[in-house]
């Protein structure tokens, strides 16, 4: 998920590659790595931490001298950031050289099948496969032999590849992972994004699905999947770099809303098979999740209110108790736990200090602890029993959006997974909420889609003052992180109510002209919602209500509609939170705020 950046040219190649990484920093990583070829063979030089790390010890790449190279930045997947995991991968013999950006999901069967073959895996990761099966078709035609593993790797992957026998090429693949090509009078280049290269070139290719480009220092060509020449045209980039490091985005928040569709669907494809519910990183047998008297959900803000969404989706749909908490609170009431209780921690960074914290009192009342973490190698992923990633990528915008999202695919999948195991649905029940997963990634895109009417809203309500977010139910849910959102980056005062719970004393604060956000998803609960909606107008609210296509008579009590596909009931908080999201963040870009890094917030809290 993170940086690759390659050259081939008339210049050193190793302080190009190093200064190109940097410019990828943003994107987030753990270690970081080069290969290059010095004339006789490849060298490689890898470091854990900061680039800075890599920088020193090969000073500023003048240790490492020669004219092709591949570098990464690595956002460990399969196996803990280490030096050892750490890119570029090369086969036994060192004379192919791999960096690799994604998953490549089919590699523990991969890998099984060269190991028969003999051949021995030095690190964890998933990349290796690729060097190793590069090494096990060599023929002395990249190209050849590129293709073949090509079609053999599945998932998501961009790779760099470069061949000590061929040393006049460097070799790109991509598929569902960014990769552009560059070429200038220097030389050629590729590159995760285009910061890395600006500085060289202006001119890029972007490599589609399932394309492979050959650059060498004066040319670049480009193939099909099957290996057939195709032509490309390069694109001009004019944008300044700022703005490319956000890849033409204004800020990483929009960013990361707009890869919120890939983050669902990689955190969910992966572990549904055949339509069951897959999940290897839950190390619990059918009898084990059956014996689970209550699950404890314990997180942090917007992971908070994933676990308060999953309670409803865990008790509607699977009749399985659970307790959610916030883990400051948690770590100080001595909860009650019995050791068969599952504890299920959120945190995007995993470094969460309460959250870890909580995770340490599980483990003293003997229970185990499930993590859901987006950061491999983080503290809770080392500590926790069991650890589901969530594949959002880097998230680095403050305000989280597309770690939310992931999150709540997880706990979907554990709510099927368990409901299913202890007989609350049916094969049918099971194959429909599927279908329904399944759909989430489109759906989402298709509320991106909308975001105008959202922008043009939030312009309008940019001076309010004070906004109520309103649902019950899982709406409710919805309401606790549309309001987080809107508060964290655009310092307006907004509260989440239980609508029911109006009446016992909020609505006093409604007076002419006060914004209330109504989410209205569940069809259960539409009614009662309504009458808020009803009550609140009648003290001069204005009133912009989220809610179901097909909904249309809302329009007679809410002043301002959005609507969200049809899924069933559980999942709906997914689709109505992409309208919440969009909206703090118009706010907060209408008041010219700085929305990727909001006052007195971190990113990663680490501290009580
Ligand atoms: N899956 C690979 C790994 O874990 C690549 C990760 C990345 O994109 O940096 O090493």
């Amino acid at each position: 998920m993170c940086g690759i950046v390659g050259f081939i040219g008339k210049e050193q190649a190793a302080p190009i590659i190093l200064e190109g990484l940097a410019k990828l920093e943003y994107r987030g990583y753990d270690s970081a790595g080069v290969a290059v070829y010095d004339g006789e063979s490849i060298k490689v030089e890898k470091a854990m931490g900061r680039l800075k790390v890599l920088e020193e010890m090969t000073h500023y790449g003048s240790t490492l001298p020669g004219t092709i190279g591949i570098g990464h930045t690595r956002w460990a997947t399969h196996g803990q950031p280490s030096n050892i995991n750490a890119h570029p991968h090369l086969n036994a013999k060192g004379t192919i050289s791999v960096v690799h950006n994604g998953i490549i999901e089919n590699y523990l069967q991969l890998k099984n099948r060269l190991i028969r073959h003999g051949y021995e895996f030095q690190s964890e990761t998933d990349t290796e496969v690729v060097a190793q099966m590069l090494d096990y078709y060599y023929s002395g035609d990249p190209l050849e032999d590129i293709v073949k593993v090509l079609h053999r790797i599945e998932g998501s992957f961009s790779l760099g590849i470069i061949f000590s026998e061929q040393p006049d090429a460097i070799y790109a693949v991509r598929k569902s992972s960014p990769l552009i090509v560059g070429k200038s009078a220097e030389g050629s280049f590729i590159a995760s994004d285009v910061p890395a290269i600006l500085k060289y070139t202006r001119k890029v290719y972007y490599l589609g699905e399932n394309e492979v480009a050959k650059l060498t220092c004066d040319d670049v060509t480009f193939y099909d999947a099957d290996g057939e020449q195709i032509e490309k045209e390069p694109v001009e980039i004019k944008w300044d770099a700022e703005a490319a490091e956000k890849g033409g985005y204004e800020h990483f928040m929009l960013k990361e809303i707009y890869e919120e569709p890939k983050a669902v669907r990689e955190t969910l494809m992966p572990r549904i098979k055949d339509d069951r519910i897959e999940i290897e990183e839950l190390k619990l047998t059918d009898e084990e999740i059956r014996k689970i008297p209550k699950i404890h959900i314990v997180a942090c803000g917007s992971a908070y209110h994933t676990g308060v969404t999953a309670k409803y989706v865990f008790e509607g749909m699977g009749r399985i108790p659970v307790d959610v908490d916030i883990a400051s609170e948690f770590r100080y009431r001595d909860p009650l736990l019995s050791e068969e209780d599952l504890v299920i921690v959120i945190s995007q960074s995993g470094e969460t200090a309460d959250t870890l914290e909580a995770l340490r009192i599980a483990h003293k009342k003997g229970c185990k602890v499930l993590g859901i973490i987006n950061v491999l190698g983080s503290s809770i992923s080392r500590e926790a029993d069991m650890v589901m990633y969530t594949w959002a990528g880097p998230e680095i915008s403050v305000a989280t959006t597309k770690a939310y999202s992931a999150q709540l695919a997880a706990l979907y999948l554990l709510a099927l997974k368990f409901s299913y195991v202890k007989g609350a649905i049916s094969d049918q029940e099971l194959a429909a909420y599927i279908d329904d997963l399944k759909r989430l990634p489109d759906q989402i895109e298709l509320l991106l889609g909308g975001k105008e009417r959202i922008q043009r809203f939030a312009n309008r309500y940019v001076a309010a003052k004070d906004v109520f977010f309103i649902g019950r139910g899982i709406d409710y849910a919805i309401s606790l992180e549309g309001s987080l959102k809107l508060k964290e980056i655009s310092y307006v005062h907004s509260e989440a109510y239980a609508a029911g719970e109006l009446k016992h004393g909020t609505i006093s604060l409604i007076e002419e002209g006060t914004l209330v956000a109504a989410v209205l998803t569940q069809k259960d609960l539409y009614q009662k919602t309504m009458s808020n909606i009803v009550e609140v107008k009648a003290r001069g609210a204005f009133v912009l209500a989220v809610t179901n296509e097909g909904n249309t008579e809302i329009e007679k009590n809410a002043d301002y509609v959005i609507y969200i596909p049809e899924t069933n009931k559980y999942f709906a908080n997914s689709l109505a939170i992409i309208p919440l999201q969009l909206f703090g963040y118009y706010v907060s870009v209408g008041k010219g705020y700085d929305v990727d890094h909001p006052r007195n917030l971190a990113k990663s809290v680490t501290v009580e």
